[in-house]
């Protein structure tokens, strides 16, 4: 039975001993092995005794029942090719393929398999699979478009994300060229380039365009590689990042650095560029019949408006003050916004200078139209100034800087249309700057001194009183008037150190005088709104008096006539305490301030000293002397003293006595002088006095 190979044909057995492929006969009915050729017995690793002796089911790794199952499936001839697990002697279980067939050898059924072992393929499309399921995992899970292509860029593959993006799907673009789908003509060559350095091995990244199938330009970031199989180029994988959002985001940031959030308009740093932008242009260009314009403008009541109506209502009035300017500029005009409430326009050109008088006064004329906020009439006025390129300057910084200059000068004289700047504006400047420091060093380096001027009682020839005015020597400078230099202090602050030590060396004077035995006359002291606005200014009063140990009623408080009709209710209570304190109140400057002396008989003041403006030339006959006259008979029955200030001639006092104005102050008796030289204004009175007692 063994040799049954023997018995029935040679040749075959030769040709199943020798075959390279392992073979196996088993017998159908138990499944032991039969016959086994060398192959096979090399393959197990059994002698072919010993695998003479098993069952198939002993190399099988299924389950008996399962082998015996597959035995009748090869019997019936059901299956030919079955795929098992052999186990080989050293324990190793292999994948094998196993072509099976019914023989009948005399009444025996047997099997013959002929046995090929697949582990390596199993191994290989295992590994192919799992590569396979990473690969389709990624590619279509991406989050990123992707397309592969063929050397000629037709659509191999797209993943789910190019179909998103896109609104392709792979059926209707399979093997079409991809830059014809995604490419706008203009596009086409920019794709080619692309393409021929994809081609050359190249890897590519850079932000495209890219049409979706309905047409819409989307931005991408477009990364092309080489699809490089076995060291040639066969294609390229596409890949597309939706940029989208970061676009618009990337749009928003750059409009908040260019803009103001409140107002939208542009903010000063994207201003200050375009102005380098528009002067490189211009002189790039030579265009010298045409000219840049800068004009800056600011709210003039801001503040009181804010503080009044609230930040809201201040924020409302700011927009609408942003949209009238830009309505009221061309569409290549700039406007920004400089500060809280500044704003400047940027005019790139302009050849007629007085188009740009025209278009002030049309942009003047819109602002001062009236606000309407929150049920409130508002009505505002701006300062602005403007500078010209290259009259002014031909630098971006300077010519905002003189613009500026400018704003502050029409701000200061309360123009209310915009003042172009002029080269003296920047002198004055300079020499604030060099005013404001310097008189920081005025009081402690001891600058600062005292004159004083006469005030007479011409009818019965007395001195009445001084007013003091102060002086500053500066060692290179020389003698720097008031007029230059209170203004600066008051808005530097330095007006209350000063104003507090005019005050006590004032009154230290008088009291001085007093005590080397001169009849007692008052000091007249002009103070600033600022030091009487200043919580607590009584304080300041009531520590000279004692310091100086000076009656209350030997020092006179001069305030401007400006500041008493436009102020008074803020100082209301202050006056009251000084009236209480007995110490005197004149209006400074009487006829400067638009006041009418109706207004004036509500203040506690004492007297009134009509402005030299009045009284100069007031002899001769025109409206003044008229104006003059009524003031003196107005005052005279509201029971408040006159003193008649900058007379200069003999004509002057005469007609100011012949209409009962007596109490003057001028040059015709003296000019503002040191201390010493007063005490001989004594004298004279006193010599005066005592001829006419002679008389
Ligand atoms: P003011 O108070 O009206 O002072 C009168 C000014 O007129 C003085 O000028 C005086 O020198 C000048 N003056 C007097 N008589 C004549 C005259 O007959 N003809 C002419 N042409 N001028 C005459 P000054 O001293 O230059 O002072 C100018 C202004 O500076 C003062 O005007 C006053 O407003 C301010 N000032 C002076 N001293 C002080 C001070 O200590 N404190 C404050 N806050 N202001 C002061
Ligand atoms: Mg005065
Ligand atoms: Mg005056």
């Amino acid at each position: 039975m063994k040799d049954l190979f023997n018995k029935h044909n040679c040749k075959y057995k030769e040709m199943f001993n020798n075959n390279h492929t392992p073979m196996l006969i088993i017998d159908a009915k138990t499944g032991n092995i039969d016959d086994a050729n060398l192959a096979a017995c090399s393959y197990y690793g059994y002698i072919r005794d010993k695998l003479l002796k098993m069952n198939i089911a002993d190399i099988n790794v299924l389950k008996e029942e399962e082998v015996e199952e597959e035995i009748e499936k090869a019997k019936k001839e059901e299956r030919k090719f079955f795929q098992f697990k052999h186990k080989l002697s050293n324990g190793e279980i292999r994948n094998v393929e196993v072509y099976t067939g019914p023989i009948k050898l005399g009444n025996k059924e047997l099997l013959f398999s002929i046995i090929h072992d697949s582990q390596e393929r199993v191994e290989l499309e295992s590994k192919y699979k799992k590569n396979k399921a990473y690969f389709d995992n990624l590619f279509h899970n991406s989050p990123e478009a992707i397309a592969i292509v063929d050397r000629d860029y037709r659509v191999l593959e797209i993943n789910n994300r190019f179909e998103d993006v896109f609104q392709y799907n792979l059926k209707d673009i399979r093997e079409k060229d991809l830059t014809e789908l995604l490419c706008d003509e203009t596009l086409y060559e920019a794709s080619h380039n692309f393409r021929e350095s994809i081609r050359r091995g190249k890897f590519i990244k850079e932000e495209v365009k890219r049409r979706r199938k309905d047409g819409k330009l989307l931005d991408v970031l477009l990364l092309g590689f080489p699809l490089v199989i076995e060291g040639e180029t066969i294609g390229a994988y596409c890949i597309y990042s939706d940029i989208r959002e970061a676009k618009e985001r990337e749009k928003k940031i750059e409009l908040l650095t260019k803009c103001d959030v409140l107002t939208g308009l542009f903010n000063r740093d994207f201003f200050l560029s375009n102005l380098d932008y528009e002067i490189l242009k211009n002189k790039r260009e030579n265009r010298l019949d045409e000219k840049i314009v800068v004009i800056i403008l600011c709210i003039n009541e801001f503040k009181e408006i804010m503080e009044a109506l609230g930040p809201l209502a201040a924020d409302n009035i700011l927009k609408e003050f942003a949209l009238r300017l830009k309505e009221g500029v061309g569409p290549e005009d700039i406007v920004a916004r400089f500060g809280e409430d500044e704003f400047a326009i940027l005019i790139p050109k302009i050849k007629d200078m007085d188009k740009l008088n025209g278009l002030t006064g049309e942009i003047i004329e819109c602002l001062n139209m009236p606000f309407y906020i929150d049920a409130n009439e508002i009505k505002i006025t701006t300062s602005g100034g403007i500078s010209i390129y290259p009259d002014n300057s031909i630098e971006t910084i300077a010519l905002v800087r003189k613009a500026e200059i400018a704003m502050n000068k029409s701000k200061e004289l309360n123009s209310n249309m915009p003042i172009k700047f002029q080269n003296s504006l920047d002198k004055e400047v300079q020499e604030y700057f060099w005013i404001k420091n310097s008189l920081t060093r005025a009081l402690p380096n001891k600058e600062l001194f005292l004159n004083y001027q006469p005030i007479y009682d011409t009818s019965v020839n007395r001195l009445v009183g001084v007013e003091a005015l102060i002086r500053w020597e500066h060692k290179e400078m020389g003698i720097i008037p008031p007029a230059k230099f209170i203004p600066i202090a008051e808005r530097t602050g330095l007006i209350h150190p000063i104003g507090d030590w005019v005050l006590l060396n004032a009154c230290k004077q008088n009291k001085k005088w007093q005590d080397l035995g001169y009849e007692p006359i008052y000091i007249s002291v002009n103070i600033s709104a600022l030091q009487l606005e200043k919580p607590g200014f009584i304080k300041v009063i009531e520590r000279t008096l004692e310091e100086s140990q000076l009656e209350p009623k030997y020092l006179q408080l001069e305030i401007t006539e400006t500041f008493f009709a436009h102020k008074y209710e803020y100082v209301e209570d202050t006056i009251g305490e000084l009236n209480e304190l007995g110490v005197k109140l004149a209006i400074d400057d009487f006829g400067t301030g638009y006041s009418s002396l109706g207004q004036l008989c509500q203040f506690s003041i004492n007297s009134i000293k009509i402005d030299r403006s009045l009284i100069s030339d007031v002899h001769k006959k025109s409206n003044k002397n008229k104006v003059v006259k009524a003031v003196i008979s107005l005052a005279k029955s509201l029971n408040i003293d006159l003193i008649a200030e900058g007379v200069e001639t003999q004509e002057e006092l005469r007609f100011l006595k012949e209409n009962r104005c007596t109490v003057a102050q001028g040059f015709l008796f003296s000019k503002p002088v040191r201390a010493e030289k007063i005490e001989k204004s004594f004298q004279k009175t006193i010599r005066n006095l005592y001829k006419k007692y002679k008389d």
